[in-house]
């Protein structure tokens, strides 16, 4: 019997540090968890991506939301089950440089080839994705004012907004604001922003609808208010008045 060709993944032999768990192939820019498991980072992205649909994490209040998915920045504070052993961590993830140069001396071939079918990957889902990215920051501000005449000198007053930004607005069809006892209000268009004035701790409740057509990949999405699946996501916010900041969300 005559030896077949190999196919390109055989022409190396890979050491089993070398593997991916997940992808069953060789490692491909390597990440490790803190558990100490490697991956290639595109795979931990989309496990992450898939078992966390809101990663969430602090930006500044005049932070504005871009469409480009910051995926270091995410691996960096991504909270998550190891997808390896399913420990959860929540100190993210560090890029292997060191080892991915190893990877691509040591198997030269077969890494260009893992390079090459990852970038024609990456170009097919760009354009025709049925999945697409939003990030959403939600935040508040909020100032101190000065009481009116006669009232008690010790009550501190506030003004403060509580504000939705999103990356794209296309597909918002409006963002509801619901505070306690005073009843909701949606906005159609942005900015999505609200404004008070208070002497204690606002709970905002956010909840954001998508146009028709578009549903929430998360667990967290339910149905909206017209009945449309997984249109709406929502957000609670409890506004205290030595809290200043604002937080990010991404679905
Ligand atoms: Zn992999
Ligand atoms: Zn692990």
């Amino acid at each position: 019997m005559s030896p077949q060709p190999l196919e390109e993944d055989e022409v190396e032999y890979f050491h089993p540090n070398d593997f991916c768990f997940l992808c069953q192939r060789l490692l491909y820019d390597p990440i490790v968890t803190p558990c100490g498991h490697m991956l290639c980072k595109p795979c931990m992205v989309d496990n992450a991506l898939g078992s966390l649909p809101s990663p969430v994490w602090v930006v500044a209040v005049h932070e504005d939301p871009t469409n480009t998915l910051p995926v270091d920045r995410l691996l960096r504070r991504l909270s998550a089950r190891c997808p390896v052993c399913c420990n959860q961590f929540k100190d993210g993830v560090r890029t292997c440089v060191e080892k991915c140069a190893d990877l691509r001396a040591k198997y030269p071939a077969a890494y260009a080839a893992r390079a090459d079918a990852q970038s024609r990957t990456e170009a097919g889902s760009g354009g025709d994705s049925e999945v697409e990215r939003i990030t959403m920051c939600v935040g508040n501000e909020n100032w101190e004012i000065q009481p009116p005449p006669g009232s008690s000198k010790t009550e501190k007053i506030h003004e403060w907004s509580f504000f939705a930004k999103f990356s794209r607005h296309d597909i918002i069809e409006g963002v509801t604001f619901a505070v306690l006892e005073r009843g909701t209000t949606t906005v159609r268009q942005p900015p999505y922003q609200i404004y008070g004035r208070d002497r204690s701790t606002v709970i905002v409740m956010a909840s954001v609808t998508l146009k028709d057509g578009y549903i929430w990949e998360s667990e967290h999405a339910v149905d909206s208010l017209d009945g449309g699946y997984k249109r709406m996501v929502l957000v609670e916010w409890l506004m205290a008045w030595d809290d200043f900041g604002g937080k990010g969300c991404m679905g």
